[in-house]
This record gives C-alpha cells, structure tokens and sequence, in this order.
C-alpha cells in the first residue's frame, strides 16, 4: 500500500491514541465496577450488623411489637432494603416486609442472611434475611459507561483536531514535494522561496531552495561554457574547411605540375637518344640513322643489311615473374645484342617494347646472317648458364638490299618485318631471311 507520509503519522497516532485510551478506560471500568460492588456490599453488611444487635435483644425479650416497628421505620428509611425477614429458631416469622421495586430491577441484588445469637444461651436464636437494592451500584456503573462515552467523544474530536493541524502543518512538505517532482533545472521552474521559522519544514524547504540555486548557477555556468566550446568547434571546423580548401588546391596544382613534368619527361624521352631502360639508341635515333645510311649505300650502291629481333613468349616472362623481372631481361637482352655488334657503322636500336632492330651498313647477307647466328648463340650461352632462371629465346628476321631508289628504304624494313612473322610463326626460335 502506497499511503503519504501525513496519512502514516495520522494512522499511527490515531491507533496509539485509542490503545492507550481503550486499555485505560477498560482498567478504569472494572476498577470502578469492582469498587462500587464492594461498597455496596459493605453498606448493606453494616446495615444489617446495626440491626441484628436490637433484633436479637428483643426476639430475646419477646418483644415484637417494638421490634416491629424499629424494623418497619428502618424499611421506611432505607429504601434500598427490598426485603426483610425476622425468623426465629423454630422458623416461625417475627417480620416480614418486601418492597414494591423488589423483583421490579433486572440487576441481582445482594443477599445477606445473618444469624441471630442468643447472647445467653450462646446458641442460634433465629436468622435475619435481606435482599438489598444494587440500583446504586448499577446507577454508579452507567454514569460511568456515559462518562466513558463522553470521553471517546472528546478523544475523537481530539484526535480530528490533531489530524486537521497534522494535515496542515504537513501541507508545505506536501507541496514542496509535487514542486520537486517537476522540477526542470533546464526550463527553472521551481518556484518556492526560502520560509522564515525554525521548524523541521521550514529547515527542509530553506535546503532545497539552496540546492535548486545552486542547480541553476551550475546549469547556466555549464550552458555557457557549451555555447563557448559550440563556437569554438565551429572555428575549429572553418579552420580545418580552409585548411583542406588550400590542401585540395596544393594537391591538385601538384597533380597538375607532375602531368606537366611527366609530359615534359616524355616529350624529352623522346628528344633523347637514347632509351631509357635497355641503354640502346631509340626508334627516333634508328630512324634518323636509317635515313641518312639508306642515303650513303644508294650513292655508293653499297649492300644494306637489317636484323629484326623479338623476344619469343616475353608476356608470359612479364605475368610469370613479374613486370620488374621483365625489364632485366630486357636490358640482358640488350646487352648481348650491344656485344654481337663492332663495326662503328653498325647500331641496335629498341624498336618496340621486347623488339629490336639493328641497322648494318656496307652488309651483305651472310654478314647480317652472321650477326643473327651470334645473337642466337650467346642467347643460348646465357640460358645455359646454372644461375640463369629465366630462360629467353628470341626469333629474328633478316633482310638485306643494294638499294636502286629512296623508296626501297621502306621495303627493306617490310621484308625484315615479314621475316621475323615467319619465324614466330614456324615456332619461333629461329632466323628466316628475306632477302630483297
Ligand atoms: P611472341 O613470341 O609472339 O612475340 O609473344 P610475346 O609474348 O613476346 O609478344 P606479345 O606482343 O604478345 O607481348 C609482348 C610483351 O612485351 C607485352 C609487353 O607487356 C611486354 N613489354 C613491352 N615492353 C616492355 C618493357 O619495357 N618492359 C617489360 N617488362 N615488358 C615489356
Ligand atoms: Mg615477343
Ligand atoms: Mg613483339
């Protein structure tokens, strides 16, 4: 059960408060049942001890009449006496007297029977019997049960007394306590002040209000230094937006400088004489060469020899060892080829990526013949060798002419071409010769 602390203290001091007052008006009840009992037993008892004194003296004397009348003026007087009776030894009845309100009470009355005593004889002379009214007592225990009645009344008006100031001193607790439950530190919706007092309450609200305060400075110190650190994130990012600005455009200037320089290198690559990787003359230089020595051997109608070299499966040299591997065996290639060449006329040159032409001025065939069997043999010296690992072959095609015009130039070159297809395709490995 989910009661408020108010209705835990009213419950409790209720409950306390009528236990205590229960126990007590019980003990107090019988007490006073217990007392009112007694003395009416005593009053009735003392009664009866005056009377049996002058009874006994005159039952003594036989004198009834006297008696008669002491008794019926003590009935007369005594109206809680209901009933008395005089019998004497024998049984015989010296008075009798029954009041009207006997048997008219529903309350038992007291029954007292005392003996009479023959003071000379010293033996029973006769016997009083009376019946005495305990409508005092009960009168005593009513206005008691009224008074205990009335004090249950004012108890509970006591307690709906205290209930209703509990209830009211309780309220600022309450109320303090809805306003902390909504409490937002974010929207500052508290809206209690500090209370004047010295009371437990007052010492609470006086707290809170504090530590909301203290709440409110923190969370505006804290929303400020956010709105610093927002504006200090946001230069930050301008600053770094700038910064890889400048670094994107540095970038591409560099790129754009390295296409020029790359340009520029394969442009001097080719103003250049010589090639790169093998060291050999390039296919410019060849051409320029070519021109001016078909020139000289068609003036001296000297013979002019061309030699054709292509290295046999260099793609699968390329993808099985790789394209670094390649280019060494190329310039090995070369190399061998420089060697097979003496004659200061004489030049190699790099043609295309694993092809090679040599140009071989006043050479007749079998000269050129000559120079491609060389080739062959020192190709095959270095495959035999135990530390080559890749293995080459190459297929070359021979032409040779004693040029007549300019445009034979062109045919020397085509029949040297058409040599070495011939060769690739007979299985490679191999010299065809095409002579003009
Ligand atoms: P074939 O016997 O018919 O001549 O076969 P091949 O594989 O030698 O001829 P293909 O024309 O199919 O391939 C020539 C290969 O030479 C392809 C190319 O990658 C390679 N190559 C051309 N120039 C270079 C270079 O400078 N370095 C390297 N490593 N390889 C090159
Ligand atoms: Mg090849
Ligand atoms: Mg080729």
């Amino acid at each position: 059960m989910n009661l408020s602390l108010s209705t835990r203290i009213i419950i409790a001091v209720t409950l306390f408060f009528f236990a205590a007052l229960g126990t007590i008006t019980y003990f107090n009840y019988t007490s006073m049942q217990n007392f009112a009992k007694e003395s009416e037993r005593e009053k009735s008892e003392q009664l009866l001890n005056s009377i049996e004194p002058v009874v006994s003296i005159n039952m003594f004397l036989g004198m009834d009449d006297p008696m008669r009348d002491y008794l019926t003026k003590i009935t007369q007087t005594t109206p809680m006496i209901l009933k008395l009776t005089v019998k004497d030894s024998g049984g015989r009845i010296h008075f009798s007297y029954t009041s009207e309100r006997y048997g008219a009470q529903n309350i038992t009355p007291i029954l007292l029977k005392h003996t009479i005593q023959d003071k000379i004889l010293s033996k029973p002379a006769g016997e009083i019997e009376m019946v005495y009214s305990n409508a005092k007592y009960s009168e005593i225990v009513e206005q008691y049960k009224h008074f205990s009645f009335q004090l249950l009344l004012a108890a509970f008006a006591l307690v709906l007394l205290l209930v209703i100031l509990l209830k009211k001193a309780l309220t600022p607790l309450k109320e303090l306590a809805y306003e902390l439950k909504s409490y937002d530190p974010v929207k500052s919706n508290f809206s209690k002040t500090r209370m004047e007092g010295e009371g437990e309450i007052c010492i609470i609200q006086n707290a809170v209000v504090d530590m909301v305060e203290k709440i409110r400075d923190y969370t505006s110190e804290l929303s400020k230094l956010n709105l610093e650190l927002e504006t200090k994130v946001k230069e930050r990012t301008r600053t770094i937006e700038n910064t890889n600005e400048q670094l994107r455009k540095e970038i591409e200037e560099r790129i754009r400088a390295e296409e020029a320089l790359k340009y520029a290198n394969k442009m001097l690559e080719k103003l250049s004489t010589l090639d790169s990787l093998t060291g050999l003359y390039n296919r410019r230089i060849f051409e320029q060469n070519f021109k001016k020595l078909w020139k000289t051997a068609l003036r001296e109608r000297q013979p002019i020899s061309m030699i054709l070299c292509d290295i046999d499966h260099f793609k699968k040299i390329n993808d099985t060892y790789g394209h670094q591997a390649g280019d060494r065996c190329l310039k090995e290639f070369a190399d061998i080829l420089q060697k097979c060449i003496s004659r200061p006329m004489d030049m190699v040159a790099r043609y295309g990526g694993e092809e090679f032409i040599f140009l071989l001025p006043d050479t007749p065939l079998l000269g050129a013949v000559t120079i491609a069997n060389e080739i062959q043999l020192q190709l095959s010296r270095r495959n035999e060798n135990p530390e080559t690992e890749i293995k080459m072959t190459t297929s070359i095609g021979v032409s040779c002419v004693i040029p007549r015009d300019k445009k034979e130039s062109a045919a020397l070159l085509q029949e040297a071409d058409r040599a070495l297809y011939q060769a690739k395709r007979k299985g490679r490995n191999r010299i065809i010769v095409h002579p003009l």
